[in-house]
């Protein structure tokens, strides 16, 4: 008998994403052994591994078939410009990615950013959107806490995911436009589809497409 080809789901290594992640795939039957620490951890009952990688390298391992799943937010994925496959919403990380400015700030329209700084960590969404709304302003690429930014001079607004608002709220910053909003998805490689196709099976996972 053929031995069953191993399949990888990539999951994030810690973050918001990791415990969702993982109690999503254990509420779909499958077992592992306890947190080792370990970069890739063996499903106990299944021919699956996890690889747990940065979230934001999951779109890149998925989409060249390292990985032939991922979960990962979707904004990361818009991000990274990759035409993945979701093979479905998992409902978790919800999520939006919003332009926000000094509550004292004179900017009231997405129109009163034209010239203006505005920080993120998402150069190409915000980029697509001021596009589309015929706005140039500078974009201010920062690796994280773009909050901070307006507060320190750096920025005159910001473009930021928010969940409750309360982040924005402790740095004196009001939600101006929603540029994208997003939730975790599960991603497909597009290879192996036949060994795939069985895992969702199993998994009872009904495809999106
Ligand atoms: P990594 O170390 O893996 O790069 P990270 O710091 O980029 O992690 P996290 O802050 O753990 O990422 O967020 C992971 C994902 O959780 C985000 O990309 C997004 O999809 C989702 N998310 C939900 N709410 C928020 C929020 N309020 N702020 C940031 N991310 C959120
Ligand atoms: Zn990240």
């Amino acid at each position: 008998m053929k031995t069953q080809e191993r399949l990888k789901i990539a999951v994030q290594k810690s973050g918001r994403l990791y415990q969702s992640s993982m109690d999503f795939l254990t509420s779909r039957g499958l077992a592992f052994s306890p947190d080792s620490r370990s970069l890739i951890r063996t499903c106990q009952n299944s021919n699956i591994d996890i690889v747990y990688l940065r979230d934001d390298d999951i779109p890149e391992y998925v989409s060249r078939g390292i990985a032939d799943f991922g979960i990962v937010g979707q904004n990361v994925l818009a991000e990274k410009g990759l035409t993945l496959r979701i093979v479905t919403r998992l409902g978790f990380a919800l999520c939006r990615l919003v332009i926000a400015v000094p509550r004292c700030s004179r900017i009231r329209t997405v129109e009163d950013l034209q010239n203006l700084r505005i920080a993120t960590s998402y150069p190409k969404l915000l980029t697509d959107y001021l596009g589309k709304s015929n706005i140039k302003a500078s974009i201010v690429v920062v690796s994280g806490s773009a909050e901070i930014a307006p507060r320190l001079g750096l920025a005159d607004a910001v473009c930021d995911l928010v969940q409750t608002g309360a982040t924005l709220e402790a740095n004196d910053l009001v939600p101006l436009c929603t540029v994208l909003g997003s939730q975790a998805v599960l991603v497909g490689s597009p290879v192996r589809k036949r060994s795939k196709k069985r895992l969702l099976l199993d998994l009872n996972i009904k495809s999106l497409i």
